[in-house]
């Protein structure tokens, strides 16, 4: 029950077949999905397409869920705005009273664990809780976690961590599971057609669009009912996504883009290293998460532009990072930069290399930091933006 069984099918068959018949073409130096190339500079990009390995886990929904519900007894953590009718109570304490008082001892037990040692670390950035998240996801199939069941299900967590995921799980498993898990599964069936009909060629776009190659190997995405605030994370070496299945933002069409734009952390390396490396030389400030923008943007274009081309949502779709706000939430300035210098590299109507970096990046990156006030774009080298409304913390999902 763990390990969904759509897996096989959908990424080790279905996905894995449209894929590879797109794998082994040379690339230019631009996109060139609109127009042909004005350079010749022959290099291919792509590689290996991206094989999503999608998964319902137990130690991983639960997991993150005891995170969430301790996080929510916190002042100011509560987050209506994420309720949903299929998830009206996302955003709030879960309602523990149907509960026996044997369930609701175990359950609270548990929570209070995880406020006291696991809610102030952050899911994305803690060391410890990115292995704990591995872990679990590598469990998935264990039914225990101390190693009774199975000499390979001894999760190495702290023992008290372990002894909180076990003493919840059977209030989990018969009071939420059946709900998140058939939630999760509903997700996974509702993207698998798009990402069959659209993956493969959105993924050799992306490639060309940073100039990277994707990771070889399968990533893996952990859907669960809860992520983080934002709704998804990445994390790297190995890439590894977990996306909420409940998130009103993650819905549809929409879901579909969050996937590839937490897939294209695994391609930033490049561009993000890029505005570094030119701010630098230039002795200018660093524009913060400006990487982030221009992934939302380059992310949330390609798939409309899929969309558009495939009907599948004749013409109305409208990118993640524009419906949920972030660009009028402290980037409306990177959105006028990436619309003046990084859409023409879209649009194919210029072209350049990342690695002399004198083309649409480093423009983006010296306009960022030196042609537009920087009180309001950029933080200095070293500063931190640590306001509620600062996207990064919204939707921080990759390393800065
Ligand atoms: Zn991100």
């Amino acid at each position: 029950m763990m390990l969904l069984h759509l897996r096989r099918w959908i990424a080790g068959v279905a996905v894995l077949a449209l894929f590879s018949g797109v794998s082994a073409r040379a690339q230019h130096s631009r996109p060139a999905f609109l127009a042909p190339p004005h350079s010749a500079i022959e290099q291919n990009f792509s590689g290996p397409l991206p094989v999503f390995e999608f998964h319902s886990g137990f130690w991983t929904n639960l997991h993150h869920f005891l995170y969430q519900q301790a996080r929510l007894k916190r002042p100011g953590e509560s987050a209506p705005g994420k309720s949903s009718a299929a998830s009206p109570s996302a955003g709030e304490p879960v309602r523990t009273n149907s509960l026996s008082a044997e369930e609701r001892a175990a359950w609270s037990g548990a929570v209070e664990y995880y406020e006291k040692n696991l809610a102030d670390k952050d899911l994305l950035f803690n060391g410890d809780m990115i292995n704990y998240k591995n872990r679990l996801a590598e469990l998935e199939t264990c039914a225990d976690l101390s190693g009774r069941s199975a000499a390979g299900c001894d999760a190495g967590l702290p023992p008290e961590m372990a002894r909180a995921l076990e003493t919840a799980a059977p209030v989990y498993r018969a009071r939420w599971w059946p709900e998140h898990d058939r939630a999760n599964r509903a997700w996974i069936a509702g993207v698998s057609p798009l990402v069959r009909q659209m993956g493969g060629d959105l993924a050799r776009q992306l490639a060309e669009v940073y100039q990277a190659r994707w990771p070889t190997g399968k990533i893996r995405v952990d859907v669960t009912a809860r992520a983080n605030r934002s709704g998804a994370y990445t994390t790297l070496d190995p890439v590894d996504v977990t996306l909420s299945s409940t998130d009103p933002g993650n819905q549809g069409a929409s879901g579909f883009e969050v996937l590839f734009h937490e897939a294209s952390h695994a391609l930033a390396e490049r561009v993000s290293n890029t505005i570094v490396r030119e701010c630098r030389e230039r002795g200018k400030p660093i524009p913060r998460d400006l990487w982030h923008a221009l992934l939302f943007y380059t992310t949330g274009e390609v798939v409309q532009r899929a969309l558009k081309s495939s009907n599948a949502q004749a013409g109305s779709y409208t990118p993640y990072a524009v419906r949920e706000g972030l660009y009028t939430r402290g980037w409306s300035g990177y959105l006028l930069l990436l619309e003046r210098f990084w859409q023409p590299y879209l649009d194919g109507k210029t072209d350049f290399d990342f690695r002399r970096g004198d083309r649409a990046d480093g423009v983006i990156a010296v306009k960022a930091s030196g042609c537009i006030p920087t009180d309001h774009l950029c933080a200095k080298q070293g500063a931190t933006h640590a306001s509620p409304t600062d996207p990064s913390r919204i939707f921080g999902s990759g390393p800065l």
